[in-house]
């Protein structure tokens, strides 16, 4: 008897709901799932019955596969699954066979059918297939938490047999929605801020504003940390890393105290607006969250805003800081970001921000500046640096 194919069955999150366009999403969603598993020996990746399937060989490293599929936005789950077949008998032994090998006091079977042709429905498929295991293992059937789930789904030519789901990010593909210019700081909000946007089906262009020689270079590996690790979901990304001090400066010389950050703010979103206009980005997105710290209140945010020429995403708007620990644990960034740094907006700050700053006297403010010219002056200095997947995995083809 031939072995059971061994393969791994993912599901579409929110790509199910499209209607006209869906194959649109599948397609960029293919592209990603192929970007993802690069360097890494599988057999085929397939579509069927609205399912991306991926073939491995016997050689295919199936947990690597896993954790890397588990990153591919657009999917909700990856099945390390067994491929067998429609002919119930076939099915009922390849299961036995699988179910065999695992320790369990209780069980249930999970049917689902995609191929509507089948002849049993699956209250009759988890009956069958439930009698049958319950007899020759002697183990009882629960529906509630039983310690194994054998899901069993039928699709178009053959049924995927499982018995464990892997949680994937969901969303909408990246590269779906188009692109952004994401502004990174080596804080903990604006990887949480990238990360939704991605999840949204956006590509993400950082751009980080450092404050070398006055700060230390530990800010900017922090930031290639980071997007190192939002990288594993766009597998290529770029960073404009902008040397911000020489601009700051002007502005401690020749603007009040109060209204620094504000001004920082402004001069940040301007250059970030070079940085959409250069990509051919949409929009850009910043970690404030509302009331969060000074520079984030209602009328700073109207005030930073109005500075832009593009609109500024803000994704973390209405959530909370536990909200936002909780999300950067989860992907990963959280203990990168807590590492001690100094950040180009912590220097020459004042004690007494101005939290309710208005759009005409900071507008006033800056005709005493020659805006225009420190801003392309800045921006001449950029530097980009490009970020390619974290590794590539050498596998041992031949098993020696
Ligand atoms: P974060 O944790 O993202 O640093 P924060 O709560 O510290 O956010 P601010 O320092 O006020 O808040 O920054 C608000 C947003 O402005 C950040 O989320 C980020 O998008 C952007 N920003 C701040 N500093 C920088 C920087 N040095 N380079 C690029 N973007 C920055
Ligand atoms: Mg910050």
């Amino acid at each position: 008897m031939t072995p059971m194919v061994r393969c791994f069955v993912c599901y579409y999150h929110e790509i199910l709901l499209k209607k006209g366009n869906r194959s649109f999403f599948e397609k960029i969603l293919w592209r990603n799932t192929q970007k993802a598993l690069q360097g890494v020996p599988y057999c085929a990746l397939r579509r069927t019955s609205g399912r991306l399937v991926v073939e491995l060989l016997p050689e295919s490293p199936v947990e690597e596969i896993g954790a890397r599929l588990q990153k591919v936005v657009g999917l909700i789950y990856c099945c390390p699954a067994w491929v067998s077949s429609q002919d119930m008998e076939q099915l009922t032994q390849d299961l036995w066979k699988l179910v065999r090998e695992r320790k369990f006091e209780t069980f249930k079977i999970h049917a689902r059918r995609a191929n509507k042709n089948f002849p049993l429905l699956s209250p009759q498929i988890n009956a069958q297939l439930g009698d049958v295991i319950r007899e020759k293992s002697g183990k009882s059937v629960r529906l509630k938490h039983p310690d194994l789930t054998c899901y069993v789904d039928v699709v178009d030519q053959e049924v995927f047999l499982y018995f464990e789901r892997l949680r994937g990010p969901g969303g909408l593909p990246v590269s779906s929605s188009g692109k952004v210019v994401v502004l990174i700081s080596g804080g903990i909000d604006s990887p949480v801020a990238a990360y939704k946007v991605l999840k949204r089906g956006c590509r993400a262009i950082f751009v980080h504003f450092h404050s070398l020689p006055d700060t230390t270079p530990e800010s900017l590996e922090k930031v290639r940390r980071l997007v190192s690790i939002l990288n594993q979901y766009q597998y290529r990304s770029k960073i404009y890393m902008i040397p911000f001090s020489d601009l700051q400066r002007q502005i401690v010389a020749f603007t009040p105290v109060a209204t620094r950050v504000i001004l920082y703010r402004r001069m940040m979103v301007r250059l970030a607006d070079l940085v959409a206009r250069r990509e051919r980005a949409q929009a850009l997105v910043t970690g404030d969250s509302i009331g969060q710290v000074s520079s984030q209140t209602l009328e700073n945010l109207r005030v930073t805003s109005d500075a832009a020429r593009l609109p500024i995403l803000r994704p973390l708007i209405g959530a909370d800081k536990e909200e936002i620990i909780d999300t950067a644990r989860s992907i990963g960034t959280f203990e990168i970001s807590i590492l001690p740094d100094v950040d180009c907006c912590s220097l020459f700050v004042p004690r007494h921000p101005e939290t309710r700053a208005r759009v005409e006297v900071i507008r006033r403010i800056e005709d005493g500046l020659d805006v225009e010219q420190m801003i392309q002056e800045t921006w001449k200095r950029r530097q980009i640096e490009k970020i390619e997947p974290q590794e590539k995995v050498e596998f041992n083809l031949t098993g020696s």
